[in-house]
């Protein structure tokens, strides 16, 4: 079968590679149908994950059809439809009994990091029953891609650890797919301003069309003055979703007394923590790992149409074009690619 492969550093290619095949009773071999690339991906080709070691097959996400089921697997057989989750789960550890699936003893982010990934023909899932989900009948599998990480991503990670409730103000630092993430499971909770901050003004175009309320091309005005200007005291939450020390000290800036800096971003060096001036404004900080704890849920307000993802999509390749869609989405400055869409049916 074909599959993106890391080569080290720099290095990628589309090869030849055998065909995955159960190793465990509780795996499952599924047919991948429809993947993406996700930001973290291009993380790892830039040698930012030295966990990754060459050879290993790319991606986290995707929908797919089992084609194989081990004996230990009851939950799915050959031919059920199904939606990956970018975290493997046993269902069995202590993390897993907390719902912090993130840090399963025998899971967690393995998928194309520690074992083969999605960006395949096929790929083989750990612990089939807690880790892949149906899909519903009817349902748009584009839309459910978006399901395997971002979604969650953005949810768990930036509106529930950073607390959005009604009647807030919401800074979004970063308009990429997780940011969209942010913006659109935000509006679950009704906060009165969502406030999205980035340097492209298409991406700003696109959070105004995802609900938006305002937002600030950080190349042309200082964000820090302009959320503190339209505000009192600063903003109740903040969201990073860039994950560099600039877009940190923002969030760290505009958080009012009481207020919640959620990082999302993915951070490579260590940022300035300003607790000098933040001690005394009883504020929260939080970082985290995607659980996929409410995947569940995100399927349900997708296939009732409150939630609707598919509007991330604007790239679609097929497989054999697969090389086309790494430049188009690792060139998003010029391709104006926010989600690319790789199907194989
Ligand atoms: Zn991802
Ligand atoms: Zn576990």
């Amino acid at each position: 079968m074909k599959a993106i492969v890391y080569g080290g550093p720099g290095k990628r290619s589309f090869n030849d590679v055998p065909v995955p095949r159960i190793q465990k009773t509780t795996d499952a071999i599924v047919r991948i149908t429809r993947t993406t690339i996700c930001g973290t991906d291009l993380h790892i080709l830039k040698g930012d994950v030295p966990a990754v070691q060459p050879g290993r097959i790319l991606g986290h996400e995707g929908v797919g059809i089992i084609e194989e089921v081990g004996e230990g697997v009851s939950n799915f057989k050959k031919g059920d439809r199904v939606l990956i989750s970018c975290v493997t789960s046993c269902g069995k550890c202590e993390y897993c009994k907390k719902q912090v699936y993130a840090h399963c003893e025998d899971g967690g982010w393995i998928l194309g990091h520690l074992i083969d990934g999605t960006q395949a023909e096929y790929v083989r899932i750990p612990h089939a029953d807690n880790s892949l989900y149906h899909v519903p009948e009817g349902a748009d599998e584009e839309a459910l891609v978006m399901l395997s990480d971002i979604l969650p991503t953005g949810h768990e990670i930036g509106v529930l650890y950073g607390a959005v409730k009604p009647g807030d103000t919401v800074a979004i630092v970063g308009a990429g797919p997780v940011g969209m993430g942010v913006l659109l499971t935000a509006q679950f909770y009704s906060p009165a301003n969502l406030v999205v901050i980035d340097v492209d003004d298409a991406r700003l175009e696109m959070a105004r069309k995802f609900g938006a309320t305002h937002t600030i091309n950080s190349t042309r005005q200082d964000p820090v003055k302009e959320l503190m200007a339209m505000t009192k005291d600063g903003v109740d939450v903040a969201v990073e979703c860039v994950g560099i020390p600039a877009t940190f000290d923002v969030c760290q800036k505009v958080l009012r007394p009481g207020g919640h800096l959620a990082n999302v971003g993915v951070h490579g060096s260590s940022v300035d923590l300003e607790l000098q001036n933040l001690w005394i404004r009883n504020v929260t900080i939080t970082t985290g790992l995607v659980n996929t704890n409410t995947t569940p849920m995100l399927l349900k307000t997708v296939e009732s149409g409150k939630l609707r993802p598919e509007q991330l999509i604007t790239h679609r390749y097929a497989f054999s074009e697969f090389p086309q869609a790494y430049e188009v989405f690792s060139n998003a400055a010029d391709s104006k690619a926010m989600k690319v869409i790789i199907t194989n049916e």
